[in-house]
C-alpha cells in the first residue's frame, strides 16, 4: 500500500471509488502530455513513490506538464529514490478527509472516524482536525466502510489511515493508504478516547482488538497545529538555526504537545522542519478552537522563524470559523502570500495598556535596584507615551497614564480605562495577565530601549517613552532601510543546486534565476523584475547561508 499506483489498482478492485486517471507509470514528458489530454485538465502529476506533498504538482496545461513533470520525477529521485510517476485528475475545491483504521490478526477490522486536513500548503497537512465539519453521518459510514473493505482486501493489520479526496458534493475518492500511524493521529485519540500506539503494540503481539465498531463514539473536537521551522513571512521557506529559548505551553486536558525538541537544540537543514504538533480539545469545534488560539499565544520559540503567527492568523479566519474549508484554503486566503495585514486584528488597546504596565515595572525596578537616586525617593512618572511602529517604519503615539499599580495596575490608554492584573515580572518571557476580565498571554522580548509583543500571532514593536522623551525622539532623524532589490539573495540557508543565467545576460520578471535546495526540497528563485545579471557572486553546489548574495543586478 505504500506505493501509490499499486494502492489505487488495489483500491479499485476493492471496490473502492477513486480518483479518475491513467493507472500506469509515466515513460516520460511526452507520454506525460498524452495521458494529460486524455484525461482532461487540470491533472496531478504525482509520484507514486511520494509522501508529504512530495514529488506532486499541478498541471492545468501542457506546458505545466512540460515545466512539473521533470522537477517531480527529479524530487521523487532525491527524496524517494524512486521516480515513476503517474497522472489523475485534479479535483477542484476539495476537501482532504481521511479515515482511521486499526486491524487484529482475528478478523476485526474498524474505522476510528474521520479526521479533515484540507488546511494544506503545497499540498502539506498543516492543520487537522476531528470530526470533520463537513460530513454527515450517511458519509462518515460510507466512506468508513470503503476504508475497512480496501485494509480487509489487503490483509491489513495494525493501525492505518485511507486517505480521501472529497468534492463539494461530498463525493469522495481515494487517495492512498499510510500503512503506519500518522503525524496527524492524536486528533482521533482526543475525540475517541482511545490510545492508537497502545492498541498497535496489542495487536502487534496478536491479541484481539478489545472494542467493536459500535463502541466507537466521537467525543468533543480536536484540532492539531503542526508547528515548522519555517519562515511564513518568505512563503514558508524553511529555517534553520538554535533554539535559543523554547518553551511550549503548558499540557492540560485541553492542550497536548508532542515535541522532541528543547532549547537550546539545533533545528539542522536534514530533516523534515517540523518542531511540534500542539493539540487542542474542546466540547465543540469553537471551544477547541478557544483552546488552540490561546496556546500559540504561550508557545514561545526564539532562535529560529516559526510559523506561529500564521497558524494563529489561520485560526482567526471566518472561513475557519465556519469550518468552510478545502486545499486552496491557504492559496485562497492568502493570495499575495501571508504578511502582517494577515494577522487577526486585537483590540490595540489592550496590547498598549499591557505595554505600558510592561514599561512601568522595569522602570519601577530599575529606579530601586540602581541606587543612583539613593537618599530620594525617586518619583516615577505615571503618564507615558507609547510609540508603535508600523510596516513603514513611521511611530504613532498613544498617551497612556498609569491610574493604579496594584498587581499589573489600571491604565488610561487614550482616555480608555482598561485593567491588568498581573503577577508578571520582568525577565518572564510570558506576560499572562486578565486583562478587562479576560485571560490574555502576551509574549515581551525587550529590543534595545523598546519591547517586541506578541499576541494572536501578530507583532508589535513599541517605545514607552515619558512625555519629555517622546518630543525629543520627534526630533531624531529617521534611517532609511537599505535597498536590497539590486541583488538576489538566498532566501534560506541551503545549496546552490544551478544558476540558469550568466553575467551580462538579460532577464524578464518571473524568469528563473536560480535552484537552491534546502531540507530536500528545490526552490527556483525567480526574477521579481526586468534586469540584467551583472555579476554572479556563487557557482553551483556552493552553500549559501540565508541572505548571502548569489547574484546582483546592473
Ligand atoms: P502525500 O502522500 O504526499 O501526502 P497524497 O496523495 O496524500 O500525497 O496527496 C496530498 C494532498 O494533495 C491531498 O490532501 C490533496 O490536497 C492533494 N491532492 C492529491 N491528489 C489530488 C487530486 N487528484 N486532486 C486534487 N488534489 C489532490
Amino acid at each position: 500500500m505504500g506505493d501509490k499506483i499499486e494502492s489505487k489498482k488495489l483500491a479499485d478492485k476493492a471496490g473502492v471509488s477513486t480518483v479518475p486517471g491513467f493507472l500506469g507509470v509515466i515513460k516520460d514528458v511526452a507520454h506525460a502530455k498524452k495521458i494529460s489530454g486524455e484525461i482532461g485538465y487540470p491533472v496531478m502529476l504525482k509520484a507514486s513513490a511520494g509522501g508529504g506533498g512530495k514529488g506532486m504538482r499541478i498541471a492545468r496545461n501542457e506546458s505545466e506538464v512540460q515545466e512539473g513533470f521533470e522537477r517531480s520525477q527529479s524530487e521523487a529521485k532525491s527524496s524517494f529514490g524512486d521516480d515513476r510517476m503517474f497522472i489523475e485528475k485534479y479535483i477542484e475545491q476539495p476537501r482532504h478527509i481521511e479515515i482511521q483504521v486499526i486491524a487484529d490478526r482475528h478478523g476485526n477490522t474498524l474505522y476510528l472516524n474521520e479526521r479533515e486536513c484540507s488546511i494544506q500548503r503545497r499540498h502539506q497537512k498543516v492543520i487537522e482536525e476531528a470530526p470533520s465539519p463537513f460530513l454527515d453521518e450517511k458519509t462518515r459510514k460510507a466512506m468508513g466502510e470503503q476504508a475497512v473493505a480496501l485494509a480487509k482486501a489487503v490483509n491489513y493489520v495494525s493501525a492505518g489511515t485511507v486517505e480521501f479526496i472529497v468534492d463539494t458534493k461530498r463525493n469522495f475518492y481515494f487517495l492512498e493508504m499510510n500503512t503506519r500511524l500518522q503525524v496527524e493521529h492524536p486528533v482521533t485519540e482526543l475525540i475517541t478516547g482511545l490510545d492508537l500506539v497502545e492498541l498497535m503494540i496489542r495487536v502487534a503481539c496478536n491479541e484481539k482488538l478489545p472494542l467493536k465498531q459500535s463502541d466507537v463514539k466521537i467525543d468533543g473536537w480536536a484540532i492539531e497545529s503542526r508547528v515548522y521551522a519555517e519562515d511564513p513571512y518568505r512563503n514558508f521557506l524553511p529555517s534553520t538555526g538554535r533554539l535559543t529559548r523554547y518553551i511550549a505551553p503548558q499540557e492540560t486536558a485541553n492542550v497536548r504537545v508532542d515535541t522532541g525538541v528543547y532549547e537550546g537544540g539545533e533545528i539542522g537543514v536534514f530533516y523534515d522542519p517540523m518542531i511540534a504538533k500542539l493539540c487542542s480539545y474542546g466540547k465543540d469545534r469553537k471551544e477547541a478552537t478557544a483552546h488552540m488560539r490561546a496556546a500559540l499565544d504561550a508557545y514561545y520559540i526564539r532562535g529560529v522563524s516559526h510559523n506561529i503567527p500564521f497558524l494563529a492568523s489561520v485560526l482567526g479566519k471566518k472561513k475557519f470559523e465556519s469550518g468552510d474549508l478545502s486545499t486552496n484554503f491557504i492559496a485562497e486566503e492568502y493570495p499575495q502570500g501571508f504578511s502582517d495585514k494577515d494577522l487577526p486584528a486585537d483590540d490595540p488597546t489592550k496590547l498598549l495598556a499591557v505595554a505600558a504596565v510592561v514599561h512601568n515595572t522595569f522602570a519601577r525596578r530599575a529606579a530601586n535596584v540602581s541606587g543612583q537616586m539613593a537618599g530620594r525617593a525617586r518619583k516615577l512618572p505615571t503618564e507615558w507615551v507609547v510609540a508603535v511602529k508600523d510596516a513603514e517604519g513611521n511611530y504613532s503615539e498613544t498617551p497612556v497614564k498609569i491610574e493604579s499599580e496594584v498587581e499589573g495596575g489600571t491604565v488610561l490608554v487614550n482616555g480608555r480605562e482598561v485593567d491588568v492584573t498581573t503577577g508578571w515580572r520582568p525577565g518572564q518571557p510570558l506576560f499572562t495577565a486578565v486583562v478587562d476580565g479576560r485571560a490574555v498571554t502576551v509574549q515581551v522580548d525587550r529590543k534595545g530601549i523598546g519591547y517586541r509583543l506578541f499576541h494572536a500571532g501578530s507583532q508589535l514593536d513599541l517605545l514607552v517613552y515619558t512625555r519629555r522623551e517622546a518630543e525629543l525622539a520627534r526630533l531624531m532623524p529617521n534611517k532609511p532601510p537599505p535597498d536590497l532589490s539590486k541583488y538576489l539573495l538566498s532566501p534560506m540557508p541551503g545549496l546552490l543546486v544551478s544558476l540558469a543565467v550568466k553575467e551580462g545576460q538579460e532577464v524578464k520578471a518571473g524568469e528563473a534565476l536560480a535552484i537552491v535546495e534546502a531540507m530536500k526540497m528545490e526552490n527556483v528563485l525567480k526574477a521579481e523584475r526586468d534586469a540584467t545579471v551583472k555579476k554572479i557572486h556563487q557557482k553551483a553546489g556552493d552553500s549559501l547561508a540565508v541572505d548571502q548574495m548569489i547574484l546582483e543586478f546592473g
